[in-house]
């Protein structure tokens, strides 16, 4: 007998489903189901594909059967099977790196918890929510030989040879006094049609029934009944589909136990036949942001699964979609590299993103869920403004932002038909913190004069917004560069700063290389400094995001803006005593750093002028 130890990773995730996970514990069914489904697809493939496979007997099938008195509930299918090795790799192991995060998002609410289990691809794992000890019998596809996999789910599990007729894997789960009730063939079945009843593969249960002859027993007969329904039912015609049975398939798919947002289901013939049928989950996948996301959409051929883990299905920033795609054009042998530039793949991608596109701009009409919609996916949907210059035009109506004018979100269209007549362009602020954007001295003339802003607080906004130039022949501009302001210049502005002129050329003097350049503002009302980022110059947030990812980025210097109407600054225009004029001098220029959300290069100055300046106002 070989004992092997557990990865770390697994004992802790065992040590969860043992003693906390509890609540929705009926999801291991689900998800040993999936795994017996996703290893029928596997063989059923390379039947198909390899030479190897093409005369093995293949019959597939899940098989269930439970044994009340021992409190035993077996999960058999006729997949691909694993070999000793597959068996210590696949089930001592976890090999995603989403494991990680799995661990990390757990909130201590039980519920939410277990919900997480499928979707972070540790299903088999749930078995010991159920079962004390766990035996996995298995023989994978043209290998002679079978192995046996058992453990106690506490750190260690032990792997020896065994018999099996043919290829496929055996679970037999000795279930604990949570999961008793599954050995009986009603709650098993209940759970089947709840979660499994889509699998395109028969699920078959055996079970043993009294016989009774005159009111009397007369022994026990064994019967077996299909408890699936076992159709793809992307296949089944629209007409024939609920709501329901399209929620239900997708728990099926997506391991999500909430029902999804919306579906979205295509079914097309004519040139090119396919059948697509997409979901959008109420809430984002946990890994929407992680490099390493698995990618939600399923390829099939003729019904055939051919791959789950191809990014390039859909473009990525629609990579929170859930669903399949069925094609009939393609040939089911496809390779990887082929399916990259497939001209039949490429055809259905374009089409794909139409449809989806057009389906949230449908949403898009019931303010109250799409407003919930861009909370999920607002953020992807504007990576999409620089990824798909096709479909551009149409997302650039789907975006939403926040506003200085409106509550809630606002789109560009709604901005523009609240623009002022003489108004020359879309005007927004971008940085780090939506409640500092609101309150920056930036916004004050446009306040002033009664302009509305867009907030935008997201990281990608600066990143992305630059590159959208303008909309319907608006233009967009950053109140966070300094030529926007001159679209609000008149020529009581250009009188101010002409007589503050020496005043700023004294402080470009003091302050040397730190700025750029000081400038007469038009944009401040109430604050008497400001800084702006040249116009092609990267803001200090944009610098702040490089440094963070590890991009260099080479020195930006800001331009200081001074407002000519501040009374601080009519107080600099006659003032004699030069060291005081160097600390003012500095002040402006720090308070403004800090209003714009940059560190101070030297703290300890700034609060020894600051207290130089209280004494002497003391
Ligand atoms: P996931 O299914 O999300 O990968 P699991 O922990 O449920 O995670 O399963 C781990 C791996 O074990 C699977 O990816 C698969 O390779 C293997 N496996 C599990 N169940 C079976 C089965 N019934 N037949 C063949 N392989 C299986």
């Amino acid at each position: 007998m070989a004992k092997h130890q557990f990865q770390t990773e697994v004992n802790q995730l065992l040590h969860l489903m043992i003693h906390s996970l509890y609540s929705n514990k009926e999801i291991f069914l689900r998800e040993l189901v999936s795994n017996a489904s996703d290893a029928l697809d596997k063989l059923n493939y390379l039947k198909l594909t390899d030479d190897q496979f093409k005369d093995l007997k293949f019959d597939p099938r899940i098989e269930i059967s439970f044994d009340d008195n021992a409190k035993t509930l077996t999960i058999k299918d006729s997949g691909i099977g694993m070999n000793e090795n597959d068996l210590i790799e696949h089930l001592g192991t976890i090999a995603k790196s989403g494991t990680k995060s799995f661990v990390e998002n757990l909130t201590g609410d039980a519920k939410k918890d277990s919900n997480l289990i499928g979707q972070f691809g540790v299903g088999f794992y749930a078995s010991y929510m159920v079962a004390d000890k766990v035996e996995v019998i298995s023989r994978k596809a043209g290998e002679a030989k079978a192995y046996k996999w058992v453990s106690e789910g506490k750190g260690e599990y032990d792997v020896t040879e065994a018999e099996r007729d043919e290829q496929g894997t055996t679970i037999i789960l000795h279930l604990n006094d949570e999961g008793k009730e599954y050995a009986g063939r009603w709650s098993v079945k209940t759970v089947i049609e709840k979660y499994s009843n889509h699998i395109p593969y028969p699920i078959f249960m055996d079970y043993k029934e009294k016989e009774y002859e005159e009111g009397k027993e007369k022994g026990e007969v064994e019967k077996r009944d299909q408890i699936n329904s076992a159709k793809a039912l992307w296949k089944v015609s629209k007409s024939d589909l609920k709501d329901d049975d399209y929620n239900d398939f997708y728990k099926t798919i997506s391991h999500d136990s909430e029902d999804p947002m919306l579906h979205i289901h295509t079914q097309a013939e004519g040139t090119l036949e396919y059948t697509t049928l997409f979901y959008i989950p109420k809430k984002a996948p946990f890994d929407l942001y992680r490099v390493d996301y698995q990618p939600g959409v399923k390829l099939y051929v003729k019904r055939v699964f051919i791959t789950d883990d191809e990014k390039e299905l859909l473009p990525t920033y629609l990579r929170f979609v859930r669903g399949i795609i069925d094609s009939e054009d393609l040939p089911l042998n496809v390779s990887r590299e082929i399916l990259q530039q497939n001209r039949v793949l490429a055809n259905i991608k374009s089409a794909s993103v139409k449809k989806i596109l057009s389906e949230f701009k449908k949403l898009a009409k019931e303010s109250d869920k799409y407003a919930e919609f861009i909370e999920q996916y607002g953020r992807p949907l504007k990576e999409g403004l620089y990824q798909d210059h096709m479909n551009r035009d149409e997302l650039m109506e789907l975006v939403r932002f926040k506003s200085n004018k409106v509550e809630g979100w606002t789109s560009f269209a709604e901005y523009k038909s609240r623009m002022k007549e003489d108004q020359k362009a879309i005007y927004y602020i971008t940085g780090e913190n939506e409640a500092n954007l609101r309150n920056s001295p930036l916004l004050e003339a446009y306040k002033d004069k009664d302009i509305e802003v867009l907030i935008m607080a997201d990281d990608i906004d600066e990143i992305i917004i630059p590159s959208v130039t303008e909309y319907k022949e608006t233009p967009l501009k950053s109140v966070n560069r300094t030529d926007t302001a001159d679209d609000l210049k008149s020529e009581k502005d250009e009188e101010a700063a002409k007589a503050v002129e020496p005043v700023l050329k004294k402080m470009k003097e003091i302050l040397g290389e730190e700025v750029k350049e000081v400038k007469a503002s038009v944009r401040l009302s109430d604050s008497p400094s400001c800084l702006v980022a040249d116009e092609n110059d990267p803001t200090a947030h944009m610098a702040q995001m490089f440094k963070a990812m590890g991009q260099e980025m080479p020195k930006i210097t800001p331009i200081l803006e001074i407002n000519p109407k501040h009374p601080i600054v009519a107080k600099l225009n006659d003032m004699k005593d030069d060291a005081l004029f160097e600390d003012v001098t500095h002040l402006l220029f720090e308070q403004a750093m800090l209003l714009d959300g940059s560190e101070l290069k030297n703290p300890s100055g700034f609060a020894k002028r600051l207290n130089a300046i209280l004494e002497k106002a003391l």
